[in-house]
């Protein structure tokens, strides 16, 4: 059973469903959990040459996507669900926001292009604006990618150990500690040795389990004081 649908409004469909087509994401494609259809905004463009932006009121560089191409784009869609612009300009994407996300079972995700999208057609439709972050890309297509990378990997079924999820950075506040696997001594390319720390190897998991604490807190503490005194 399909668990998450996203429908994407972009000009350029091809980039879908792209890396998430592959490995985790991919393998829950080819199981049915999740599933996505790209809309071609172009397609919804009047005249001989298909043109969807104009130049800005006001003057200034570059163009910008003109409202009514982007409805007729929207009105296609039966069933848009939760309407999502990615932009620069949006609300941070959070892992809690994602985690509702994971939960919305239809989203639809308009990707920008040139300057953007004209804004009264963001706001006729109530289309929530989320950025990934604080940068600007050429194009909504890979922050859509992200946004939906990060909520299908949420979904049942999609990853195995839930507890995995649980004690990742984001999820409690916290960044997660250091990982470190086999072999225990490693000797890099320089000739130095690297050991890991003894408690891994201790077998005691109380102590591990605090360790793991400690290391989650120092970290937050030290990279991300917005993150630690978000904290209660
Ligand atoms: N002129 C816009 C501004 O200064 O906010 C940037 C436009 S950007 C070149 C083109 C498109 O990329 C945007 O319409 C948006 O869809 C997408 N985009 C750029 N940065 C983004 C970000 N940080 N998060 C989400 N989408 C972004």
């Amino acid at each position: 059973m399909v668990l998450w649908h996203a429908h994407i409004l972009t000009l350029f469909p091809e980039m879908f469903p792209g890396p998430l087509g592959m490995s985790l994401s991919g393998r829950a494609l080819e199981k049915g959990l999740w599933s996505c259809h790209a809309v071609n905004i172009r397609d919804f463009a009047p005249g001989r040459h298909k043109t969807v932006d104009d130049t800005p009121f006001g003057g200034g560089a570059g163009m910008v996507m003109r409202p009514d191409v982007i409805e007729s784009a929207l009105l296609s869609i039966p069933d848009p669900g939760q309407k999502i612009y990615l932009s620069a300009r949006g609300k941070p994407l959070t892992q809690s926001r994602v985690q509702e996300l994971a939960r919305t079972p239809v989203v639809t995700l308009l990707c920008g292009r040139y300057e953007g999208v004209d804004q009264r057609v963001i706001d006729a439709h109530d289309f929530e604006e989320i950025s990934i972050g604080d940068y600007v890309l050429s194009g909504g297509e890979p922050a859509a990618l992200i946004l939906m990378d990060s909520c299908i990997r949420l979904l049942d079924g999609v990853m195995g150990n839930n507890q995995t999820v649980d004690e990742e950075s984001h999820t409690n506040g916290l960044l997660e500690y250091p990982h470190y696997t086999r072999p225990a001594e490693w000797i890099d390319n320089a000739g130095k040795t690297h050991t890991i720390p003894d408690v891994l190897a201790s077998g005691n998991h109380a102590e591990i389990a605090r360790w793991r604490h400690d290391q989650a807190q120092a970290t937050t503490r030290e990279r991300r004081p917005d993150l630690w005194n978000r904290r209660k």
